[in-house]
């Protein structure tokens, strides 16, 4: 609770650019409210108006309802409008920056936390704060509605206005003891809906496995058991929420049957007042004439009930209705202000978890203040002393790795499962920073550079390539969205992509849509579509995580094709899986458990008779055959 202050400056700090617009929502939406308050007014002086048989009066009142309620309907729509302009804008403005924010973090942010709970600050958390500052509004409206109709109330009889206060105690019992049921509730409510989406999302992305393992039904048992529990946790926090109102109006109704019979008996006493004025006229006036023969007067208006002006402080029929309105609009204020805390509840825990899951989480990886531009490089990569730990409590998974790779050169890393070779060359790119020792690029420590101009220069070819939602030049020119078509042709030739491009299977040749729900393409494939990748990127340094799985020996040769025309004339650092590319590398660099243990050519580490010939003849051998 401490930090919500800072918490609410910060939120106010959104409205802040928008407060032109947000004062004219908020003015329609107080002038709505005053004009609703003022028929209270009007209800009184129709009621009079009636009461007293003044046809005139009634039609001239009626007339001016319509009137006010059209004045009304424009303020009314200004509100709507205006208000969510605002929170529309200000959704907007913060989608834009967690978007943003997430772009520029670092790896280590997206492999500590779920893709589900980063994306549903945008899908579940923005929405909250929109709707809370649509409800600004209420927090102003609400306490002008109950400070007049308070007010008001008690100037026009304040008797009447305590006695209906009597049964507020009750309600007030009533209403904290479901709400606080109730949030017990939403608790377990939105647990069982988290498992819902957990299990739909994951029978989404394992389908294949599922499938595999004919588990159709286990899937739809599970998922029936989670929709089973959700439907009952839902029912009890409906059964209570149902019980809310029913409850309260019933309190409710004693009150109002109180204030009616009360007012009731006040409005006849009223008109029964008149009685003694009529005693006193005839007395006065009437008898003493007819005593003095002289002819009956006619009764003054007053004295008909016709044109009768209730006395000063009277209680009329039309004073019991508008008693009644207000009290309504200030029981239906009180409750506005309810939501309106709740609402401010959840729009706190929102914005917490905004803020202190992304928008305040700062990227590991940091740019120093004035970087360096790296200009053309030659390609010269060395690693000092490096040490790395994934988090601080775990295992360092890099161990004091010192190794030169001179401009041009093929550097293979071999290694077991686990040794850290995909870690190790994460590295360079600055995906992640070392904990110790440093990486340097063209003898500069890379920690003092400008990240783009590092990583525009780094062709990467991962293990496995992912394809965005688009057509294949877009995937294609992907980080060079300037490049010619026939540059993308070419690109696309010299990594053997080409041939499958431009076959009778894909009509629409470059504009094929892949990736999600596009046309799949097989691995051999995906393949080449990095690799032209990064021919078109011309960059001079390569990494590439050759795929584990192998490709049949037709698309094989295909990808390794494509790969010695990338390679030629790069620095190149592949961790090798297949056979060919560690015999084409001009070094290997073997690791096991974080550390280069041998290092030199194929014949040298043969020769060895160390971890490399043990590790050929094992793996490498066996994966070939
Ligand atoms: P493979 O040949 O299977 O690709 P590798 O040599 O590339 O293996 P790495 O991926 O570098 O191995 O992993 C080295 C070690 O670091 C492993 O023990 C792994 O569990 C751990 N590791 C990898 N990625 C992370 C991560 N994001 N967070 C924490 N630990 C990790
Ligand atoms: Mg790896």
């Amino acid at each position: 609770m401490k930090q919500n202050p800072d918490l609410q400056k910060r939120l106010f700090a959104y409205l802040a650019p928008h407060r032109k617009i947000l004062i004219l929502g908020l003015l329609c939406a107080v002038s709505t409210s005053l004009i609703t308050l003022s028929m209270a007014m009007f209800l009184k002086m129709a009621f009079d108006a009636i009461q007293f048989g003044d046809g005139q009066k009634l039609a001239f009142i009626c007339i001016a309802v319509v009137a006010v309620y059209t004045i009304k309907g424009v303020f009314s729509f200004g509100q709507s409008y205006y208000l969510s302009l605002t929170a529309n804008r200000i959704a907007a403005q913060l989608r834009n920056e967690i978007f943003g924010h997430l772009q520029r973090l670092s790896l280590s942010f997206f492999n500590k936390r779920r893709t589900g709970n980063i994306l549903s600050t945008i899908t579940g958390d923005v929405p909250v704060l929109q709707e809370a500052s649509v409800s600004i509004k209420d927090a102003i409206t609400a306490p002008i509605t109950i400070a007049v109709s308070v007010v008001v109330l008690l100037i026009y009889n304040w008797k009447l206005w305590l006695v209906s206060l009597i049964f507020i105690p009750f309600m007030a019992i009533v209403i904290s003891k479901i709400t606080k049921r109730i949030r017990a509730i939403s608790k377990e409510v939105q647990d069982r809906l988290a498992d819902i989406t957990t299990n739909s999302s994951e029978s989404v992305s394992g389908v294949r496995i599922i499938k595999s393992f004919a588990a159709e039904e286990l899937e739809i048992s599970r998922f029936v058991t989670h929709n089973q529990s959700s439907l009952k946790a839902n029912m009890r926090s409906v059964r209570k929420s149902a019980l809310l109102r029913p409850l309260t109006e019933f309190i409710g109704a004693f009150g109002i049957a109180l204030v009616l019979f009360l007012g009731g008996l006040l409005v006849t006493n009223s008109q029964q007042s008149l009685k003694p004025l009529k005693e006193q006229w005839y007395k006065e006036v009437a008898i003493p004439e007819i005593m003095n023969n002289q002819p009956m007067p006619k009764e003054p208006d007053w004295l008909t009930d016709k044109k009768w002006k209730a006395p000063a402080g009277a209680f009329t029929l039309g004073g019991l209705m508008a008693f009644v309105y207000l009290l309504n609009a200030l029981s239906r204020s009180a409750g506005d202000m309810g939501s309106l805390l709740s609402l401010r509840a959840r729009a706190f825990a929102a914005a917490k978890r905004i803020f202190d899951e992304v928008l305040d989480v700062e990227s590991e990886v940091q740019e120093p203040p004035d970087p360096i531009v790296l200009p053309r490089i030659r390609g010269e990569v060395r690693f000092e002393n490096v040490s790395f730990q994934y988090a601080s409590e775990g295992e360092k998974v890099l161990k004091n790795i010192s190794f030169v790779v001179k401009p041009g050169e093929i550097v293979a890393i071999v290694g077991k499962t686990g040794s850290g070779k995909s870690t190790l060359v994460d590295l360079i790119p600055r995906f992640y920073d070392p904990t110790e020792g440093r990486v340097l690029v063209d003898d500069v420590d890379i920690r003092e550079v400008k990240l783009d101009s590092l990583r525009r220069q780094i062709g990467i070819v991962p293990q496995e390539t992912w394809l965005f939602a688009g057509t294949l030049k877009h995937n294609i020119s992907y980080g060079n969205p300037d490049a010619t078509d026939e540059a993308i042709r070419s690109a696309a030739q010299a990594a053997n992509a080409s041939s499958f491009i431009d076959s009778s299977s894909m009509p629409l040749g470059y504009d094929t849509i892949v990736g999600e729900r596009g046309i799949r393409l097989s691995g051999g494939e995906r393949q080449r579509i990095a690799i032209a990748r990064a021919i078109l990127m011309n960059p001079r340094l390569l990494i590439l995580d050759e795929a584990t799985s192998s490709l049949d020996a037709a698309s094989e040769a295909l990808v390794k094709e494509a790969l010695d025309s990338l390679m030629k004339g790069r620095t190149t650092i592949v961790i090798a899986h297949r056979l060919s590319t560690i015999m084409n590398a001009d070094r290997i660099l073997v690791m096991s458990e974080g550390r280069i243990i041998e290092s030199g050519s194929h014949r040298e580490l043969i020769a060895l008779n160390g971890a490399y010939s043990r590790l050929y003849e094992t793996q490498v051998q066996g994966l070939e055959e």
